[in-house]
């Protein structure tokens, strides 16, 4: 048995779902193919169960400094199980949600592995599939060391698996997943330890952004390990690992390894030589800005091709490709790549949009720049004994003075972003910010206030 549509998406994560949705409303026969659940990394084991976590450890960090607000609260102790189980409720709340989408637009959702067989024919659970346009978004999947005894570690996926809460945890790498997860354990009392191979995490940060973090984990007590390179890793009789470090350190009875080290492409198995799609040295199949492979009719969207791997990314590919593909009206829709706004939720969160400062003065000669910043203590902190700064910073070019980079950690700094992301695409200037009148009191005035 053959079936034909005009859409076809391999991967029903951000992209896929996003590209296959629009492409039906825009009158095409589509489908989407997934292998194992409906939403993808970022709706099972990515940013909507890492940010329930992240909630999480805000209301534990919320409890903790809760008497200088006058409550006298007793602890009462913290239920991983319950977090865990609401957390997996609401996430099938969203596949209902997903699967009625589908539904309403007319795309057709087939539960299976795809292998390609040919440029415009894959094989799903031994049927065949055509396809007048296939979009490969098959997203990636967690790295691991090639050291002896890495198996004995999780990944970020395992993290989500967990049902129990580590006692003593050791998180590994220095991006945003491992920042993100040693924080959420550290806010709801793990002992974490976090194992960075060079001097700071997030290196690719503005360094002033960076400075405040690592400062913050200091306050916070987050058990940080610079320079510390993991070379093996073995397990007691009793379970708990051992691990073993470059420099001659051990950590002894950790019950948890979660390895944060970067992501990898999915593109093994899917028989990519069948259809002549090539991939770059590191598997990510490169596209040009209307997302077309070197093969006429298949594309890619998402994480599987080396760009920004966030979901909102992925998603607006997705639609502005199915828009190109299907919508007469708009023959050269494309997504812009530009300006992508980013958070790291960390404790607190970072925001960063546009140029670092040593990016700025790599493009503009440091007189070329004007930088302003301000480090000063959240309200939300300043009646606590938990004191904590927040930084923010912004850096300008020319002199128009444009804004050509934003960052800032704080509280708040996760939705703060979003409204400043929209001011800088349009070309805001420092006169722009200043003339704004300022939201008092936030943390966020503090972008418009700046001398
Ligand atoms: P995916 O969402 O990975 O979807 C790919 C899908 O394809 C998967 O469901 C997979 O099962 C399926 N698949 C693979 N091969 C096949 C095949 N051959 N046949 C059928 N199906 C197949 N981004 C943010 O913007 N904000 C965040 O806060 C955030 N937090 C994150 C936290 C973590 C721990 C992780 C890991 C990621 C996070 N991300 C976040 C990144 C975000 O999840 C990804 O950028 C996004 O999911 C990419 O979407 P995608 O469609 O490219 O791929
Ligand atoms: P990243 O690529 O962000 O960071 C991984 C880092 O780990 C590397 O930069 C490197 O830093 C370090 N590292 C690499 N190999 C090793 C090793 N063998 N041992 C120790 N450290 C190592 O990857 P992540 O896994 O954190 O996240 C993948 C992507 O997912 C992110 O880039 C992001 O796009 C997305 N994501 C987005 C989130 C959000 O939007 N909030 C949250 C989570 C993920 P160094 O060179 O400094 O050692």
């Amino acid at each position: 048995m053959t079936r034909h549509f005009d859409y076809l998406s391999i991967g029903a994560g951000s992209g896929g779902i996003a590209s296959a949705n629009r492409a039906a409303m825009r009158g095409a026969k589509a489908a989407v193919i997934e292998a194992k659940a409906v939403g993808g990394t970022c709706v099972n084991v990515g940013c909507v169960p890492k940010k329930v976590m992240w909630y999480g450890a805000h209301v534990a960090e919320a409890i903790k400094y809760s008497s200088a607000y006058g409550f006298q609260l007793e602890q009462q102790g913290f239920q991983w199980k319950t977090l865990v189980q609401n957390r997996q409720a609401y996430i099938e709340r969203i596949h209902g949600g997903y699967q009625r989408g589908f539904a309403s637009n007319g795309v057709e959702f087939i539960e299976g592995f795809a292998r390609f067989v040919n440029a415009n024919t894959v094989e799903v659970n031994g049927e065949l599939i055509t396809a007048d346009h296939i979009t490969i978004a098959v997203g990636g999947r967690p790295s691991r060391p090639d050291i002896p005894g890495a198996e004995l570690g999780i990944d970020s996926d395992g993290f989500f698996a967990l049902t129990e809460q580590p006692q003593k945890a050791v998180v590994v790498g220095a991006g945003y997943i491992a920042v993100e997860i040693a924080g959420v354990l550290h806010a709801l009392g793990s002992d974490t330890h976090l194992l960075i191979r060079k001097d700071r995490p997030l290196r690719d940060f503005d360094s002033d952004i960076t400075d405040a973090l690592l400062q913050r984990m200091q306050q916070d007590e987050l058990q940080l390990h610079t320079h510390t390179n993991v070379t093996k890793v073995e397990q007691a009789v009793d379970g708990k690992l051992t691990i073993s470090c470059e420099d001659g350190s051990m950590l002894f009875n950790v019950d948890c390894l979660i390895w944060g080290i970067g992501r990898e492409p999915a593109t093994d198995n899917l028989n990519l030589a069948a259809a002549g799609v090539i991939t770059d040295k590191d598997g990510f199949i490169r596209t040009d800005r209307y997302q077309n492979t070197n093969v006429k009719g298949i594309y890619a969207v998402g994480d599987i091709t080396g760009e920004a791997q966030l979901t909102p990314v992925a998603i607006k590919a997705g639609r502005m490709l199915a828009e190109r593909l299907f919508n007469p009206a708009l023959p050269d829709a494309h997504m812009d790549y530009s300006l992508i706004p980013t958070v790291v939720f960390s404790h607190p969160p970072i925001g960063t949009l546009g140029l670092t400062e040593d990016e700025a003065i790599d493009k503009y000669g440091k007189d070329g720049i004007t930088v302003y910043r301000s480090s000063f203590a959240a309200m939300y902190n300043a009646i606590t004994p938990h004191r904590a700064m927040s930084t923010f910073k912004l850096i300008c070019a020319g002199d128009d003075e444009k804004v050509i980079g934003l960052h800032g950690i704080g509280e708040g700094m996760d939705e703060v972003l979003q409204g400043f992301a929209v001011a800088m695409k349009m070309g805001a200037t420092k006169a722009d910010f200043d003339a704004t009148v300022a939201l008092h009191p936030t943390s966020a005035e503090e972008f418009v206030t700046l001398r």
